[in-house]
């Protein structure tokens, strides 16, 4: 080990003179972040050693990109139980896919989009929508802090415009029906990708709307008859 570099429990190797640096990111992890390394480490890696160990000598070949809400209650590896190597994953407020805008701004679920697809070649894409959406509510009820002028704001501002037209007597199920009609925007909007519809229509690509209730752990999917729980064996 380089001189003037320790390792102790917690610490990042090598970043220690970072103690000097003001504003620099803390180095010890969260206790429940250390304790989940050392239980990922002994077991899941442990168990799956040799598939690391494949996946970092290649390629990553994925079949599925998901596209999940940031909510730390809907992580689309817990829900589908996924291996490493098996889903690429965008994650941002509310699970949204914006439409397809090729104006040299940086867009970070189209780039994600674009490498999963054009890069990756991934078979099929699940947007994944969730029960009790902070970002949804957010545009529903316009909680403040969360106002129109903040970030968060203008993100679910197409949300809001969603609500509108959503008919709904009781607040619980507009929650849903808006949250389950963001997949559906989400939806439409993969298929002004020009190269999402195309290999849509080559049967290349398929495109899948789920939503998942966060209470009872049970998965919805849309199909031609609406949206329905997943049937469990
Ligand atoms: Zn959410």
């Amino acid at each position: 080990m380089p001189a003037g570099m320790t390792l102790r429990r917690g610490r990042v190797r090598g970043l220690t003179t970072a103690d000097t640096i003001a504003g620099m990111p803390r180095q010890t992890l969260p206790a429940h972040l250390d304790d989940g390394y050392r239980r990922f480490r002994t077991g899941r890696y442990a168990l799956e050693r040799d598939r690391y160990r494949e996946l970092a000598a290649g390629p990553q070949r994925p079949p599925t990109m998901v596209v999940a809400c940031s909510d730390s209650r809907s992580a689309p590896e817990a829900i589908f139980d996924a291996r490493p190597g098996e889903l690429f994953v965008v994650r941002n407020v509310a699970a949204m896919v914006p439409v397809y805008a090729p104006d040299r701004r940086a867009h970070a679920a189209s780039a994600a989009l674009e490498y999963a697809v054009l890069a990756l070649g991934v078979g099929s894409i699940v947007v994944l929508g969730h029960g009790r959406c902070g970002g949804i509510a957010a545009a529903i009820d316009e909680r403040a802090p969360l106002s129109a002028t903040d970030f968060i704001g203008t993100w679910v501002a197409s949300i809001r415009d969603l609500a509108a037209d959503v008919e709904a007597s009781e607040a619980a199920t507009l929650h849903t029906a808006v949250e389950r009609r963001s997949v559906e925007q989400s939806l439409a909007n993969l298929t002004t990708f020009p190269w999402i519809r195309s290999r849509v229509a080559g049967g290349r690509l398929e495109l899948i709307g789920a939503w998942f209730d966060i209470a009872l752990g049970e998965l919805h999917a849309l199909g031609a008859g609406g949206w329905r729980p997943i049937e469990e064996a």
